[in-house]
């Protein structure tokens, strides 16, 4: 929960949200967190990306600041039904930026306006509506851009842009396959890109079955005692042919 810009952060995401779809529809629980990790869609899960958002970042290192309108966040979302009501889950991830004065510089957390914020939540629950809801498709608002953004975008410090989702992909709706990694026991913070690209190593490495141990079969085991006895008796013979 320390990610995000902190309790209060995240809790102000969380509360506009629910608030947003008890407008639409009051009768149904929604609810919204962020991903623990960056995931492949998970089965029964669809998936939404909201790109080109405008964000302030810090770097934790050196505390430059810098603005980008190449933020993006994804949105895992389950829509479960039932008889009495109607249950929905949202997980978001914000894609976050290094900072290109620190060499050594870890990902940072992107921070939205109270107004940016509006536009990326109702853009969402818009897309809620239209696809679990049935309602009429609506043209996403676009994010203002809200102060002067510096150069082109930084793609080598770019989360987004190190797992090929920064650009616009065609993905559909609902079992959108996402092309970034498989999820990892690793905390997102100490991902590389070698090791983020090589997303079933791991798996492998714990269950796969050892290749070098080669264990001798019934039959190669009888050719060896067969084989020791047969030494055994030539010299045997050599000794009692020379002692006569
Ligand atoms: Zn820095
Ligand atoms: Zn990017």
């Amino acid at each position: 929960m320390s990610r995000r810009g902190g309790y209060n952060e995240l809790q102000r995401w969380k509360e506009r949200f629910v608030l947003l779809m008890k407008e639409h529809e009051p009768q149904d629980v929604w609810a919204l967190d962020v991903s623990e990790a960056l995931n492949p869609c998970p089965h029964g899960w669809y998936q939404y990306q909201q790109r080109r958002l405008f964000a302030r970042f810090e770097c934790s290192g050196c505390s430059k600041h810098w603005n980008s309108a190449w933020s993006s966040i994804l949105f895992h979302i389950r829509f479960l039904g039932s008889w009495d009501q109607n249950q929905g889950q949202v997980k978001m991830w914000m894609f976050r930026q290094k900072c290109r004065r620190c060499t050594m510089a870890r990902y940072e957390e992107p921070v939205f306006s109270e107004k940016a914020l509006e536009t990326i939540l109702h853009n969402l629950a818009w897309k809620i509506l239209e696809k679990s809801y049935g309602e009429a498709k609506r043209n996403p608002r676009p994010c203002d851009v809200e102060e002067v953004v510096e150069g082109p975008h930084d793609e080598r410090n770019c989360e987004a842009c190190q797992h090929g989702m920064c650009v616009e992909t065609h993905t559909p709706w609902p079992k959108a396959k996402p092309t970034y990694p498989a999820p990892s026991m690793e905390r997102k913070e100490n991902f590389t890109r070698s090791a983020s690209f090589a997303p079933s190593t791991e798996w492998e490495r714990v269950f796969a079955r050892p290749v070098s141990v080669t264990r001798p079969t019934e039959g190669e085991e009888w050719q060896q005692i067969l084989a020791f006895l047969f030494v055994v008796i030539v010299c045997l013979l050599f000794l009692a042919s020379y002692f006569r």
